[in-house]
């Protein structure tokens, strides 16, 4: 049967532990992409990705394996990115998919999502194999690691396969592993049609994508399927197999994992996590869907162009199709017009999604101050959720305010704990356990505000450890706090975009740290500029932008007209991305940056 030789895998891990560079191993095993147009992270299709060298998207490719018995496989390997912000990618992965190979960096060794991500491929009972990479590394532990996996995770230490994926060692018996473990997909090709929309793309030729794994039935061409949650009806174009590009096949049965194209027109007709049946013979009930995503901070989108507003909502239109993970909704603001306002999984996710709108769709963009959800209780009883400090209730009215915890977990050396704790602790964080994982390595667990940990938290606990504290969170719940709505004056005018809500404690350090940032990033007048930070009526924070006169043209001495009009195109291209707030041009970067600042 078709099936038996069929294997789902992805492959899950903490960030950096090498799933990339094992996916480029698996593709280059296969020889399905030319030896000339083969490179590294090949499944990294993005610029953001290339950029930063980090997995954002999951992508799945199929890869036909002949082992060495003779028997034609085909895989399809899901990698997956490893940082917090998209773990939503690598649960959706898990849910196509039968086997995950777990990562484990031989000289790291067991981290935070390691720990994470195998508790997700347990929730969905996949098979795990342990794999220890990078054993050419002379800092490798294969054996201590293999204890960890043991102690740690559970996974006995004779299940683990040793490879390196950068040198291409260890690879047969991970191949022998996958075939010989992983079990093979069920699910009748005769019954009737089901299959999980997991992923989709917007393709300016070919319209709406759809990533599917069947589970029952089969779907091809010419079929009419029928979307389950909007019972939206579409004649099905094509279906295909994932070999770097689209591959048409006649047909997707049971246990495949492919494309679909529908000529899907209207973007509110599909969902991520739907189920598609056939309309003649439609299935009983929908495949499990995922559990919703919840956004952890919200922030507002406006348009550096005001002109831009409707391209911009085409455009996330289109970037929720491949980013189920973002949530939006129409806003405004008095100082930067009509916007949306867009809940995201983290800071991370946020910078992603703008950069994306601008090479993407070439838009040019202005976020206001990311915030989380704070539930607040009126003294006239009624209760109201914030989400961002435009929507902050007069604090005559505030009978108490909550605002989300998390529980986080830090994995470290132990000579950084004396540091991450004192960082834990500026971050309002309650040390709940620590625990010596083995001789040198400590596992702390901490109760604290998520919103301390949006901001610059990840980098410092980076930067305090050398790289070497893993970090990972989950949301508690709500807790009673007191925040208050600090706002940014510039040149005297109050800039909503730039309002946000701190801790009371915290509220002078920020505001002078917004203050100082934005001096920094905007440029001279032709008047003084004072930009201060306050709290009610009260200012907390000042400082002054120095006026100059500036003419751009005048070291042309007027002479040379050419060159003198290309000074002229270029800040005329430099205003592009200013954003008038009053008298005052505010570059677009000032406004993440002041946010960030810290
Ligand atoms: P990912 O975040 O898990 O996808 O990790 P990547 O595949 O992007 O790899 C992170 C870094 O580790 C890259 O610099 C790789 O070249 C490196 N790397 C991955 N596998 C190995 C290995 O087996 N040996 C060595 N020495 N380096 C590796
Ligand atoms: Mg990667």
């Amino acid at each position: 049967e078709r099936q038996l030789t069929l294997r789902n895998f992805c492959i899950i891990a903490h960030i950096d532990h090498g799933k990339s560079t094992l996916a480029d191993r698996f593709i280059q095993r296969a020889h399905i992409v030319d030896d000339r147009e083969f490179h590294d992270q090949m499944l990294d299709t993005m610029d953001i990705e290339r950029e930063r060298g980090i997995t954002i998207k999951s992508q799945t490719v199929n890869l036909p394996y002949e082992a060495s018995d003779g028997t034609l496989y085909r895989f399809n390997l899901v990698d997956t990115p490893g940082h917090v912000d998209f773990s939503y990618e690598v649960s959706r992965a898990i849910s196509a998919c039968e086997g995950a190979l777990l990562l484990v960096d031989a000289t790291q060794g067991v981290e935070a999502q390691t720990l994470a991500n195998m508790y997700m491929a347990l929730e969905h009972n996949l098979e795990i194999i342990p794999v220890i990479n990078k054993i050419d590394l002379p800092a490798a532990d294969v054996e201590g690691v293999k204890e960890q996996i043991e102690h740690e995770l559970g996974l006995p230490a004779d299940e683990v396969v040793s490879i390196s994926a950068k040198m291409g060692t260890g690879l047969d018996s991970l191949y022998e592993a996958i075939v010989g473990r992983i079990p093979p997909p069920s699910g009748d090709p005769k019954g009737p049609l089901k299959a999980l929309v997991f992923d989709s793309h917007y393709d300016p030729y070919r319209g709406v994508v759809l990533y599917i794994r069947v589970f029952e039935g089969s779907v091809g061409r010419g079929d009419e399927m029928l979307l389950m949650s909007s019972g939206a009806r579409y004649g099905v174009e094509e279906v295909g197999i994932l070999r770097m590009r689209g591959l048409p096949v006649e047909r997707l049965e049971a246990g495949d994992i492919g494309y679909l194209i529908a000529g899907v027109k209207t973007i509110r007709d599909v969902r991520v996590g739907d189920t598609i049946t056939s309309a003649a013979r439609p299935a009983a009930e929908a495949v499990p869907g995922f559990r919703a995503v919840k956004p952890v901070v919200y922030s507002s989108i406006f348009p550096v162009d005001s002109n831009d507003y409707e391209e911009l909502g085409k455009a996330l239109e289109k970037l929720v199709l491949n980013d189920a993970s973002l949530v939006y909704e129409k806003t405004s603001s008095s100082a930067l017009g009509f916007g949306y306002k867009c809940g995201f999984l983290g800071l991370l996710h946020l910078e992603v999604v703008q950069e994306r709108l601008e090479r993407e769709f070439g838009l040019s963009v202005v976020f206001t101050a990311p915030s989380v959800q704070y539930r607040v209780r009126l003294r006239n009883g009624e209760v109201v959720t914030i989400e961002t400090p435009d929507e902050y209730p007069d604090p005559s009215r505030i009978e108490e305010v909550e605002e989300p915890y998390i529980k986080a977990t830090i994995i470290t050396p132990d000579e950084y704990v004396g540091p991450i704790m004192k960082l834990c602790m500026d971050k309002r964080g309650v040390q709940t356990s620590m625990i010596y994982l083995d001789s040198k390595r400590v596992e702390l667990i901490y109760e604290m505000p998520l919103a301390e940990v949006l901001f610059d938290f990840y980098d410092k606990l980076k930067s305090i450890s050398r790289g070497y504290a893993s970090f990972d969170y989950e949301i508690l719940g709500l807790r009673p706090t007191d925040v208050v709505k600090l706002d940014i004056l510039v040149n005297g005018k109050p800039v909503d975009a730039l309002s946000q809500l701190v801790f009371r404690g915290s509220a002078a350090v920020r505001a002078r740290a917004i203050c100082r940032k934005l001096k920094d990033e905007i440029p001279r007048h032709q008047f003084k500029i004072p930009i201060q930070g306050a709290v009610g009526s009260q200012i907390i924070a000042r400082e002054t932008i120095p006026a100059l006169r500036k003419d751009v043209t005048a070291k042309c001495y007027g002479g040379d007209i050419t060159r003198k009009r290309k000074l002229l195109e270029r800040q005329k291209e430099g205003k592009k991305r200013m954003k008038m707030i009053g008298e005052v041009e505010v570059p677009q970067r000032a406004f993440l940056a002041a946010l960030k600042a810290g």
